[in-house]
């Protein structure tokens, strides 16, 4: 709603509860509503707040709360590309209910909500927010049993490809879970931002053994997001149906994403990040993200939480110039 509606005749009553509300300017976060169960018609939000499954400690399970309330704190106007997103209005689902103690059982619990949900609402294009990126594992699980062959790109400053067998499912393996139990395709798999002293020899091995592609940031700097990513869709499009973008933020370095648990120097900048998922959300292939890895307990003002709500307008706001287009 406007705000020349919303304040239509209660000149100084406002549902936002904001400190000072301009009339000329809708906030981001308003262009979501609580889903009442009536039919998806495209995007919508989910969380899924677990970080149990995190390799060190994690608060990554407020996430989904802190990146929708940093929402409120942009306009939905594009400046960039003079287009205005107020005119959306997408459902968010809420948060899938966690298990308190039993993490296995919480990645289920992902799969089975997510599974139900694109059964029963096949042209819902989802937007999970994490939760650390064990969460993926399930997520892309359910998307791919619900809508055929896909292809995924990973931005991500790791493989996420360790062995099972040290510490169980957590979040350094959803990506070896997927390959393993068939859900995904190695050749349909592209990682993006991989980066140095970050990862180990067997684990860059066992993605080239399963045709993964391997983009690391020296070759993002050298040639470019645009250039990678319209080769990594390429390359997609000859053999799947549809692509799905997992971004972990600790793909960023670590000035621009204080709060993830893994920070490091020599990572993607946000500018760089954006552009990118812009350019993936023009794609109408791309129908599913998640964006996970964000602790707004560590986090510095909100930083983190804050580029996360920028991908999820940068991706709104490409698929926004394709339908215009
Ligand atoms: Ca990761």
């Amino acid at each position: 709603m406007r705000g020349e509606e919303r304040l239509k005749g209660y000149p100084f009553l406002d549902k936002a509860n904001a400190p000072f509300v301009d009339r000329h300017v809708t906030k981001a976060g308003e262009i979501f509503y609580p889903w009442d169960g009536k039919r998806i018609d495209g995007f919508g939000l989910i969380g899924a707040p677990l970080s149990k499954s995190s390799i060190s400690h994690s608060g990554a399970s407020f996430a989904p709360t802190v990146i929708r309330k940093c929402l409120h704190a942009f306009s939905t106007y594009s400046v960039e590309e003079d287009l205005d997103l107020a005119q959306l209005k997408l459902p968010d689902l809420g948060d899938i209910t966690m298990h308190v103690t039993d993490i296995v059982g919480s990645q289920a619990r992902i799969e089975e909500t997510m599974t139900k949900l694109l059964e029963n609402e096949p042209n819902w294009q989802p937007i999970v927010l994490g939760g650390d990126h064990s969460i993926s594992f399930p997520s892309i699980k359910a998307f791919a049993s619900a809508k055929g062959t896909v292809g995924v790109i990973q931005f991500d400053a790791h493989h996420d490809l360790r062995n099972l067998e040290d510490g169980g499912p957590c979040n350094g393996t959803p990506f070896r879970s997927l390959l393993e139990t068939g859900s995904l395709v190695g050749e349909h798999l592209v990682q993006v931002g991989i980066r140095d002293f970050s990862n180990s020899y067997p684990y860059r091995k066992y993605a080239e053994k399963h045709g993964v592609k391997v983009y690391t940031m020296k070759d993002v700097n050298a040639r470019g997001i645009l250039t990678i990513l319209d080769e990594a869709v390429a390359k997609l499009k000859r053999s799947v149906d549809v692509i799905y973008v997992s971004v972990d933020m600790d793909v960023l370095d670590q000035a621009h994403a204080p709060g993830c648990p893994a920070i490091s120097p020599g990572g993607m900048d946000s500018t760089t990040l954006l552009q990118g998922i812009f350019h993936l959300g023009k794609d109408s292939l791309v129908q599913g993200m998640d964006i996970v890895e964000v602790d707004p307990t560590l986090d510095f003002r909100e930083m983190t939480s804050r580029a996360a709500a920028h991908v999820i307008l940068n991706y709104l706001k490409g698929k926004c110039i394709k339908s215009i287009g």
